[in-house]
C-alpha cells in the first residue's frame, strides 16, 4: 500500500480500542456489535475531530499560520476540540459560533472560554446566508494586524481533514486482525460528511471490504450524497501525488440512512435519550443527544429491521461528544 499521508501532527491518543458489546448485543440479537472508542482519543480533546484536526492544523503550521478561524454550532464539538489544540500549540483560535450570544456556560462552550478562544456568535439565518463574507472579515480582520489565519470548515470536513478517517482505516485493519473479525458494515454519525467520507475512501484503500454508512443527525440524505462527493473530489484534486493510481473513485458508493434526525439537529426525542441511559448502564458507553446517541439508536433500530444481519459483526464508531450531554441534563429525567 503505498498512499503518502500528508504532514500530521501527532495529537490524538490511538490506536483507540476495538470492543465488543456483547450485553447489548444479546439484547438486540443478530451481528456482534463493537465499539471502536473514538470517544478514548483524548480526555477534553476526545471525539472524531481530533483525528481530521492532525491533518488540518499540521497544513496551517505548514502554511505559516499563526490564527486558526473556525465554525460550528454553540456546542460544537468540532470548535471545543480546535480551541483546545490551539491552546496546546500556542496558535490564536476564533470561533465563529451559531447561537445565542448569552448561551449558558456549559459543556463545550465553557471548554472554549477556559482556553480563551476569541469567540463571535451570529444567528443560524445570518451565519447560513453570509458564512463565506463572515470567514473573508475576520481573515482580514488578523491580516490587517500582521498575522496569518487558516480558515477550517464546520467539522474539519474538507480534503485535508478527510485525511482524518483515512488513516482511522488502517488502524480498524489492525484491529480486525487483531481480534480476528471480518465485519460486513461500518456505522457512523455524520453531521458535517468528513468522517463517512473519510471512512469511505480509507476502507477502499486499506481493502477493509465493508460497507461504510452514515447516519445523518441533520439535514437529509440528498445533502450527504453531495457533500460527501464534494469532500472526496477536492482530496482527491488537492493530493493527487499523494494518492497515486491506488484510489479508484468509481468503486464507491454513498450510503446514508436518513430517518433519524428527530425535531432537528440537537434535538432528541425520548427514544435517543432513553437509548443514551440503556448503554450508559448496560455496557457504560457515554453517548450524546446530537450524534451518537441518534446514530446508535438509528444502528439499533435497523439491526431489528434486519438490515445488518448478513454478517457477523458490525461495528459502529463511536464518535465522542460527551460534552454535549450535560446542556440537555434536564431531558435524560434522572
Ligand atoms: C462532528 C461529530 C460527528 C459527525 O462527524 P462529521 O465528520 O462532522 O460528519 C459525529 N459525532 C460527534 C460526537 C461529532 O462531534
Amino acid at each position: 500500500m503505498a498512499v503518502l499521508f500528508p504532514p500530521r501532527l501527532s495529537l490524538a491518543q490511538t490506536p483507540t480500542p476495538l470492543t465488543p458489546l456483547d450485553r447489548l448485543s444479546e439484547q438486540v440479537g443478530g451481528p456482534r456489535i463493537w465499539v471502536k472508542r473514538d470517544d478514548m482519543t483524548g480526555s477534553a480533546v476526545s471525539g472524531n475531530k481530533i483525528r481530521k484536526l492532525e491533518f488540518s492544523l499540521a497544513r496551517a503550521l505548514q502554511e505559516g499560520c499563526d490564527t486558526i478561524i473556525t465554525c460550528g454550532g454553540v456546542q460544537s464539538n468540532h470548535c471545543r476540540t480546535t480551541a483546545l489544540l490551539c491552546a496546546q500549540l500556542g496558535l490564536h483560535c476564533h470561533l465563529i459560533l451559531r447561537g445565542e450570544e448569552d448561551s449558558a456556560l456549559d459543556g463545550n462552550l465553557l471548554l472554549d472560554r477556559l482556553v480563551d478562544a476569541t469567540i463571535s456568535f451570529y444567528s443560524n439565518a445570518d451565519y447560513q446566508a453570509r458564512s463565506t463574507e463572515i470567514y473573508r472579515h475576520w481573515t482580514d480582520h488578523y491580516a490587517a494586524q500582521g498575522k496569518k489565519a487558516f480558515a477550517i470548515p464546520v467539522g474539519a470536513s474538507d480534503g485535508h481533514g478527510l485525511w482524518g478517517y483515512i488513516a482511522a482505516c488502517k488502524e480498524l485493519k489492525a484491529d480486525f486482525k487483531q481480534h480476528n473479525i471480518r465485519p460486513g458494515h461500518i456505522v457512523t454519525a455524520t453531521g458535517s460528511g468528513g468522517t463517512q467520507g473519510g471512512l469511505m475512501v480509507g476502507a477502499q484503500l486499506f481493502d477493509l471490504d465493508a460497507t461504510v454508512w452514515g447516519i445523518n443527525v441533520c439535514d437529509d440524505e440528498q445533502y450527504f450524497l453531495d457533500k460527501v462527493q464534494v469532500d472526496i473530489d477536492q482530496w482527491q484534486q488537492w493530493y493527487t501525488e499523494n494518492i497515486g493510481s491506488h484510489f479508484l473513485p468509481e468503486q464507491l458508493s454513498i450510503n446514508v440512512i436518513d430517518g433519524y434526525v428527530g425535531p432537528g439537529y440537537a434535538r432528541a426525542t425520548t427514544e435517543i435519550f432513553d437509548t443514551i441511559k440503556l448503554a450508559a448502564k448496560l455496557e457504560g458507553i457515554i453517548l450524546d443527544p446530537v450524534y451518537t446517541g441518534k446514530a446508535f439508536y438509528g444502528m439499533l433500530e435497523q439491526l431489528k429491521q434486519g438490515r445488518f444481519t448478513d454478517t457477523e459483526d458490525i461495528v459502529f464508531i463511536h464518535t465522542g461528544g460527551i460534552f454535549g450531554l450535560f446542556p440537555q441534563r434536564e431531558q435524560l429525567q434522572l
